[in-house]
């Protein structure tokens, strides 16, 4: 059976067919760096959507936490990402989860883009942006201040 809802659109180097490449958030805090975002699949029948970042070499998403969670899998290239209070390298084709509340940041190498695939809930609470106090507690951290000065080790 095939009906509108029916989707098979090609990909060209990270882009899909039909799909816009969205400005990633409305911020105009500068909390992120060099990254667009594109939504592959929602659709009211299903309860979670799946989508597309890609951080420009050298940029990042942004510091945030919430309840919902997040399932990663990255597509290209590589960085770090900060998970709750672990700093990890990610590689493409690794996968990572992001628990309720755990504080989330993803950052691309400077060689090369970061690109990963992301599946939420259809419906979820809105992000939490750090405090100036929760970013003291993160930085107590060296790892972590390390990570979020973009100097994160090998
Ligand atoms: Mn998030």
């Amino acid at each position: 059976m095939s009906d509108e809802r029916t989707i098979h659109r090609k990909a060209k180097a990270y882009r899909w067919e039909g799909v816009d490449e969205l400005p990633y958030k409305k911020d105009d805090r500068a909390l992120y760096k060099s990254i667009t975002r594109q939504v592959l699949f929602s659709d009211p029948e299903m309860q979670g959507e799946l989508r597309y970042f890609e951080v420009a070499p050298g940029g990042f998403s942004t510091l945030e936490r919430h309840q919902h969670m997040h399932a990663v899998l990255i597509l290209r290239g590589r960085g770090h990402c900060l998970v709750g209070d672990a700093v990890r390298p990610i590689d493409t084709r690794d996968l990572v989860t992001v628990p309720p509340m755990a504080w989330h940041q993803f950052r691309a190498t400077k060689g090369e883009p970061l690109g990963f695939l992301c599946m939420v809930n259809a419906t979820r609470d809105k992000p939490q942006l750090p405090t100036p106090e929760d970013l003291s507690k993160l930085a107590a951290n060296a790892e972590i201040a390390a990570f979020l000065r973009n100097e994160p080790k090998a």
